[in-house]
């Protein structure tokens, strides 16, 4: 028993250490941007204008990189397993996606109700944005695209469906979803999302079933049981 308590406790500290890390190098990485776009407005020379874009480029790579991780990081020490509303965590995720919405003119429709699960917030938030930006961007070239995100209580668990009508996956590509570093996006991407999402699902207790057509959209069924159990007790056979 008290191994595994050890055990939960250093998740959580690794938990905050982490979201601090975030903030710490964010915020520097932020105001070298910003310089480095004064510096842009000089006038230089093309091999200098040259160095100067990979250099941003560089940085936003940084950025994305920490945000597929860390888009809630709290600075703050705060207990991360809590009693979450996951409408309430839903709308939150939806308010920091509904520009990227915007620009890809993606419509968003939710059908969420009041339900109750104790899991660590910071994870759960991350993986419902992980999921969420995904979805809008496999919907940049198509008209009129849509985002619907469910909630549906059962007995044990919460079930969350994340619809869209993107760009959709064949079976190779289902298939290769959650691979460190796979990504269809190019320089855009950086394929540590998914990654992210299925080990936090699984550190959850939870599962997620993907469905999905190529050129007609992709379902993801992600399931939750209401209450959190850490893996800590697999762990404890091990030893
Ligand atoms: P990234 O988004 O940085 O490319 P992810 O790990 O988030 O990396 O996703 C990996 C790949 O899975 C994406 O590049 C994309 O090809 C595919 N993918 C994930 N979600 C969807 C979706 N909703 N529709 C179509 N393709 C998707
Ligand atoms: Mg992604």
């Amino acid at each position: 028993v008290q191994h595994k308590i050890m055990q939960s406790q250093k998740m959580e500290t690794v938990s905050q250490l982490a979201a601090s890390i975030s903030h710490e190098v964010r915020n520097p990485l932020t105001s070298v941007k910003g310089f480095m776009q004064l510096l842009q407005e000089t006038s230089l020379t093309n091999n200098q204008k040259n160095y100067l874009e990979i250099s941003i480029s560089e940085l936003d790579r940084a950025v994305k990189v920490i945000e597929d991780y860390l888009t809630f990081a709290n600075p703050k020490p705060c207990s991360a397993v809590k009693e979450l509303d996951v409408q309430e965590e839903i709308n939150q995720v939806v308010k920091v996606l509904r520009p990227l919405a915007n620009k890809n003119s993606v419509r968003l429709e939710l059908s969420i109700s009041s339900i109750h699960i104790i899991a660590n917030q910071q994870y759960f938030n991350q993986c419902l944005i992980n999921i969420c930006k995904n979805a809008i961007e496999a919907m940049e070239e198509h008209a009129h695209g849509v985002l619907a995100i469910k909630t549906e209580k059962a007995k044990n668990d919460i079930i969350i469906r994340f619809i869209d009508t993107g760009i959709g996956m064949s079976k190779e590509e289902i298939a290769r979803l959650g691979e460190p570093y796979y990504s269809t996006k190019g320089k855009n991407g950086t394929g540590l999302g998914m990654m992210f999402v299925f080990n936090c699902i699984k550190e959850m207790g939870g599962t997620i079933q993907v469905e999905s057509k190529k050129g007609h959209g992709t379902t993801f069924i992600m399931r939750l049981p209401l209450k959190y159990h850490t893996n800590s007790k697999e762990t404890d056979h091990a030893h």
